[in-house]
């Protein structure tokens, strides 16, 4: 490969075509449709260069975890038709007045005060804010996400929020367990939200080390970072 920008951007297609390879193979594994599945690209960490190359090469969908770093990318690249920005980072209260302002999805709800808080931004900002119910699935609170048996109740907290729309479940794959067994977990959380939430069938799950057990257990929604962008930076600062 080339150095430059255009290196860069080609580069970006070569790892985009492999991706979309394994996209398709886990789909047709697990008897889906590749259309049943929404690829999010998590360019945390990389230029918004990097962002406008895949949204040439038809990527609509962009994952970011910091909101100090997915404001100005926004801003920056508001020009790009069709650009949807997801937010999958732990939201803390303080920054959901400006997440609500461009993410097309929110990924990351697991507490009712920050449910609450971004229902506030959302109105603010006069927009509904579509969004996930994050499932933690190791009980590990310092990764995010709301246990299994607080799950229903943070969904019906966003469901009723003026502001909010429930779209579904998020979930991490627990470190070092088996992915599919975890998955398999969500799948039942994410039927329990549907049974009251019919409309709530969004089911964020899959990174790079992982998609397949997530497309084999009925995500329609991956996140993947490393497999398109490479390893990432070391974040300085
Ligand atoms: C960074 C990140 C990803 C992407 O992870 P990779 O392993 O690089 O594909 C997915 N989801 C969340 C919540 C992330 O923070």
């Amino acid at each position: 490969m080339t150095s430059g920008p255009e290196g860069r951007a080609a580069e970006l297609a070569v790892r985009l075509a492999a991706l979309e390879e394994r996209l398709a193979a886990a789909c047709a594994a697990a008897g889906r449709e590749r259309a049943e599945v929404t690829l999010v690209a998590v360019g945390k960490t990389w230029p918004a260069s990097d962002i406008g190359a895949l949204h040439a090469a038809g990527v609509r969908d962009f994952g970011e975890n910091r909101d100090q770093e997915a404001a100005p990318k926004a801003a920056q690249l508001s020009a790009l038709d069709g650009l949807r920005w997801h937010f999958v980072g732990g939201l803390q209260r303080n920054k959901t007045r400006s997440v609500a302002r461009y993410a097309a999805l929110v990924h990351t709800l697991d507490r009712v005060e920050v449910v609450d808080a971004l229902a506030a931004g959302a109105r603010r900002a006069g927009r509904a804010v579509p969004a996930l119910v994050q499932v933690s699935l190791d009980g590990d609170p310092g990764r995010g996400g709301a246990v299994p048996a607080d799950v229903p109740r943070v969904a019906d907290r966003v469901a009723a929020a003026d502001g909010l729309e429930l779209a579904g479940v998020m979930a991490v794959a627990p470190l070092g367990a088996d992915p599919l067994a975890a998955f398999e977990r969500l799948a039942t959380v994410a039927e329990r939200v549907r049974a009251d939430h019919p409309a709530a069938r969004t089911v964020s799950a899959g990174m790079s080390g992982d998609l397949e057990a997530a497309i084999a257990t009925g995500a329609t929604l991956v996140r993947v970072g490393t497999a398109l962008f490479g390893g990432r930076p070391p974040i300085l600062g």
